[in-house]
């Protein structure tokens, strides 16, 4: 794993960041969606927000010390975990795309319908929610197509829902969870023979690096 990004499953801060209700709505929508499909991270998920929970309830004023941390894990690992609802799996829809349920409530029963504009030769994106400086889209490459060589000027986050893509020799699958920051470059491609859907959440425009992209960049960047 290289500096600057973190790959697969969604990092504790992630986590605890949506636990205590600091993340924004774009971003709390990408928790959510990467939840439905890893069990680890709901549990994590059930953990952080006991912690919060019990924090806030019993604690407070009490200052947080090695001693009463420890203890309240323990109480933690006594309580029973509660089961997943049924609306924990990603469900089929008129588009054939099986979508988390928390994104579904957001694009509706046919990705198709939304406004989706061309950024190059297959690729596309439809922007569906925005606020707090994120911003939420699904992204779609066809098989074998690349997105152009690029940084970033915040953070990038990327949950594969169908399809796969290939980034630096890693392997995204629906479920996996990228974060990407300004000290990533790269260039993921869509694999395996089917368009790649993605959810991407950013906090900032994208900064395009390959030989072409610098001279777009100026360009585009309002609209990456
Ligand atoms: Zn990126």
């Amino acid at each position: 794993m290289r500096t600057g990004m973190t790959t697969h499953n969604a990092p504790d801060e992630l986590l605890l960041a949506y636990a205590t209700g600091w993340l924004n709505e774009p971003l709390s929508l990408m928790v959510e969606s990467h939840a439905a499909y890893s069990e680890d991270s709901r549990a994590r998920l059930r953990d952080l927000e006991a912690i919060g929970g019990v924090l806030l309830e019993e604690l407070e004023p009490a200052p947080l010390t090695t001693t009463n941390l420890e203890s309240l894990l323990e109480r933690l690992d006594e309580e029973p975990e509660p089961e997943a609802g049924p609306s924990a799996a990603p469900a089929p829809a008129r588009d054939g795309f099986e979508l988390p349920p928390p994104l579904r409530r957001y694009v509706g029963q046919d990705v198709g319908a939304l406004a989706w504009k061309p950024l190059m030769r297959g690729v596309a994106e439809a922007e569906f929610a925005a606020g707090d400086g994120g911003r939420a889209r699904l992204l779609r490459i066809e098989a074998g197509v690349a997105v152009p060589r690029h940084s970033h000027r915040g953070h990038e986050y990327t949950l594969v829902l169908s399809g796969a893509y290939r980034d630096d020799g890693a392997v995204f699958a629906p479920g996996d969870l990228q974060l990407a920051d300004p000290a990533v470059d790269h260039r993921p491609q869509a694999i395996g023979g089917t368009p790649c859907l993605c959810l991407v959440v950013t906090d900032a425009p994208l900064r395009l690096t390959g030989t072409v992209g610098r001279l777009l960049d100026p360009f585009l960047k309002n609209r990456l």
